[in-house]
């Protein structure tokens, strides 16, 4: 099954799609978490990605859209993958679409997992984010059980650089022109299923296995 999430940042497509990830047994890939790997070890990719993601920006998808064609040629994606995070534009859903049927295969559903963008900010601002495994909490509806410690691997959980308010009104204004005309672009192709993103993650949860089935 391959699956993509769509969503504001800070709609819960990561929390999500780790939920998935582990009940249909298929990898979770998320372009963030491997540029957020990038920048902890330092690598080129990681400090060009750095300058447009501290901004507030998309990383462009020249450098994008390699490492997500990189990741899903992996054996573990053979029976599919969730996808968070991408694509974020059209010409990455192009290049995905290019990829997948010159396999013969093709994209299952991309779930939209919607909130207002009030909501969104108040999330972003108490989201905490584990650095070195990716888990991520929110202070106030998903805290951890230590404050401020990661309950899967034990590290320090950090506001992310990108999470402050001032950025994260750019993240959304980035998200409106630029990701949220994916939502057409799925629906025509008659993929796109919505989810209420303002639920408890349970219920969230739940509207999503609805969809893709038990
Ligand atoms: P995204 O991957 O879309 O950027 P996340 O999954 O990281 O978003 O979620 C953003 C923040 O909101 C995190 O702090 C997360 O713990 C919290 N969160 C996710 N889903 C819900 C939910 N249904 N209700 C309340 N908070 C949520
Ligand atoms: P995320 O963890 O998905 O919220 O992504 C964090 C940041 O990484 C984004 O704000 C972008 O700067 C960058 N990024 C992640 N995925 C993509 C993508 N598909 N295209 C461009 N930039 C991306």
């Amino acid at each position: 099954m391959k699956i993509i999430m769509l969503g504001a940042p800070g709609a819960g497509k990561g929390t999500q799609a780790k939920m998935i990830a582990e009940k249909y047994s298929i990898p979770h890939v998320s372009t963030g978490d491997i540029f957020r790997a990038n920048i902890k070890d330092q690598t080129e990719l990681g400090m060009e990605a750095k300058k447009y993601m501290d901004q507030g920006l998309l990383v462009p998808d020249e450098l994008t859209v390699k490492i997500l064609l990189d990741r899903v040629a992996k054996d573990d994606c053979k029976n599919g993958y969730v996808l968070d995070g991408f694509p974020r534009t059209i010409p990455q859903a192009e290049v995905l679409d290019k990829a997948v049927s010159e396999l013969n295969e093709s994209i299952d559903f991309a779930i939209n997992v919607d909130v207002k963008d009030e909501n969104i900010v108040k999330r972003m601002s108490g989201r905490r984010a584990c650095l070195k495994c990716g888990a991520t909490y929110h202070i106030e509806h998903i805290p951890p059980k230590k404050e401020g410690i990661c309950d899967k691997c034990g590290s320090e959980l950090v506001l992310r650089d990108d999470d402050k308010p001032e950025t994260v009104q750019k993240r959304l204004n980035v998200y409106h022109e630029q990701t949220q005309p994916l939502i057409d672009y799925y629906n025509k192709k008659g993929i796109l299923r919505e989810v209420d993103g303002s639920q408890d993650m349970k219920d969230v949860f739940s509207a999503i296995v609805a969809i893709l089935g038990e």
